[in-house]
């Protein structure tokens, strides 16, 4: 076939791939898709139907922030153990009219009351599985807020227009595939142990099966209540005392810890526009999200560091980025938390001085030692501070990333934290609250050190999610994100080394085995990593690996150079995403 022919046939497959995508929800969508002619922008979800909720609207004029609240909402439906109303995330907008990057920072927050003994009982921390499913680990929801906020803001639609497409979702139900039935059966247990939450998704005492029609009236009325009365509906109203009452005294049939939530928090809780952080790679800048989210400073610090080194062997490449990861890591975890109640230090730890204060421990033929220390002087290859551990953090979330054809893009992390949230659903409201307080560290890791993640009155817990919008030449180039809780940093890390170092496309470069090294001994990876070409040489230089079924679930977008989309998802990963461009 000569040149002509296949770019004839790859523009009959992408008209053919949207229109089904956009008509029928599929089992297991994965498109991964560029326009024939400029386009009219993209939308990468984890989910077809959110998807197909998302190019719809750009399809109807709406731009980018239209649609990605609209493909946000859909997700809360169909994607319901990782996001939705009853949780929080970083929503970052590049506006084209006025070339300038905004971000709103949606993260939950602690209730007024709270304090660094949150999670502490007679002066030792509670169980984390007790935190996690519980009404104490539970921050008051910020998405709600973070959608009517950049709605009223760069929107063309109202709340009530960017919801009706997933209230009608929520009340004609979409087909149950096997990744949404594996959540479920993941959290059985713990979701039986909740009336309100085996009632929704524990029908029968099981998980929905696969290929049968899943309905959520009681989220198709909530959405419809937050379209007709706004989102006072649920920080000052009646939705907003049922979170209460369910978080303060929640319903199960074995004894949960209550939450201390009250009202006023809800009707005091605050979206922040944040200045965004910048930081630069090989002459590209990268924009994200602020502390209290760690991601953009983690990715920033430890492309600065990887940017010392000369371009070297694909081996060479991948023990940087993981010797670069374990030295971020431990500064994330020792200066990075909510800004509003410790200094956080993002300039430094963007620096180029101080990445070469890092970089200068690693050794192309070792691996250094895991913990190591933060830097906390300016001295070079200072590596005297103490180590703070990596806390856990849940692995579901969810990223969207949608670019218009006014050249708008959004790149949108949410979450309720782990799988499942705190696996209670509102009685009668249809979605889960979300546990992201647990992202606090429950006791300072060191009594000597201080520790910038300590639960407080209002405080938002430190994220990982790394919501990015990477610009070449001053021009929109990419957008991309991942959930993973803290591997996030490296998945979005690794995405970046793969488009930028290795010159894979963005396809390809998300597809690519995942490895994920967050200041441990042993660094996370994927099945197809441990069976690959790099393993068996990066362990002769000291890292060493423990196999992990599998890693973040990203979805981007690229601008091409002659203007056009691609959209990319996960092939795989989470049952597959779905990346569609709107011809
Ligand atoms: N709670 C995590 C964070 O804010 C995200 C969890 C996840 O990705 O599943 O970083």
């Amino acid at each position: 076939m000569c040149a002509m022919e296949v770019s004839a046939l790859d523009r009959i497959t992408s008209f053919i791939t949207v229109a089904i995508v956009s008509a029928v929800p599929l089992l297991h969508p994965t498109v991964i898709d560029a326009a024939p002619d400029p386009a009219n922008g993209a939308v990468a979800s984890i989910d077809a139907n959110a998807t197909a909720i998302g190019t719809e609207v750009l399809r109807n004029g709406g731009n980018a922030v239209d649609a990605a609240v609209a493909t946000a909402a859909a997700l809360g439906v169909t994607d319901p153990f990782s996001s939705g109303i009853g949780g929080g995330g970083f929503f970052v907008y590049y506006d084209a009219d006025t070339n300038k990057v905004h971000t709103l920072d949606g993260r939950e927050t602690a209730p007024g009351t709270a304090d660094h003994t949150l999670f502490l009982e007679n002066g030792a921390p509670i169980p984390f599985t007790e935190a996690v499913s519980s009404g104490l680990g539970v921050g008051t929801p910020g998405t709600p807020m973070t959608w009517h906020y950049a709605l009223e803001k760069w929107g063309t639609h109202s709340l009530s227009e960017a919801l009706a497409p997933a209230e009608k979702l929520a009340r004609k139900g979409f087909t149950v595939d096997s990744t949404f039935a594996g959540q479920i059966e993941n959290n059985a247990e713990r979701f039986s142990r909740f009336p309100a939450t085996a009632k929704l998704y524990l029908p029968g005492g099981k998980a929905p099966a696969q290929g049968s029609n899943f309905k959520n009236p009681d989220l198709a009325r909530t959405y419809h209540d937050l379209r007709r009365y706004g989102i006072t509906s649920l920080y000052r109203g009646d939705i907003g005392r049922d979170i209460v009452k369910t978080v303060n005294h929640p319903q199960s049939t074995t004894p949960v810890r209550p939450g201390l939530l009250t009202e006023d928090d809800l009707g005091e809780y605050e979206v922040i526009e944040r200045a965004p952080v910048n930081s630069s790679y090989r002459g590209l800048d990268i924009y994200g999200m602020a502390p209290p989210s760690s991601g953009t400073t983690t990715v920033g610090e430890a492309l600065n560091i990887i940017e010392t080194f000369p371009p070297g062997s694909a081996v060479d490449q991948f023990h940087r980025y993981l010797e670069a990861s374990r030295l971020a890591f431990a500064d994330r975890n020792r200066w990075v938390g909510d800004p509003e109640f410790v200094e956080v230090p993002t300039d430094r730890l963007l620096s180029q001085e101080f990445a070469n204060t890092r970089a200068c421990l690693i050794k192309d033929n070792a691996t250094l030692q895991s913990p190591v220390a933060p830097g906390d002087s300016d001295e070079d290859c200072d590596n005297t501070g103490t180590p703070a551990p990596t806390n856990y953090e849940g692995k579901d979330t969810t990223h969207l990333t949608v670019a218009d054809k006014w050249g708008n893009v959004v790149s949108y992390t949410l979450t309720i934290e782990q799988e499942g949230g705190s696996g209670m659903v509102v009685p009668g409201r249809g979605f889960i609250l979300n546990n992201e307080l647990t992202d606090f560290s429950f006791a300072p890791a060191n009594a000597n050190t201080p520790d910038p993640n300590l639960p407080g009155p209002s405080k938002r817990p430190r994220s990982s999610m790394a919501p990015l919008i990477v610009f070449k030449d001053g021009q929109v180039w990419l957008a991309i994100g991942s959930p993973g809780g803290a591997t996030i940093i490296t998945t979005v890390l690794q995405i970046m080394i793969g488009r930028v170092d290795q010159g894979l496309s963005l396809t390809d470069a998300i597809a690519a085995p995942r490895a994920s090294q967050r200041n441990a001994a042993k660094t996370d990876a994927e099945p197809a990593f441990m069976s690959g070409p790099l393993r068996a040489e990066l362990e002769s230089r000291g890292q060493v690996f423990t196999q992990v079924p599998e890693i973040g679930a990203a979805t981007g977008v690229e601008k091409t150079a002659d203007g056009n989309w691609i959209a990319a998802a996960e092939p795989t990963r989470r049952g597959g995403g779905s990346a569609v461009v709107v011809p």
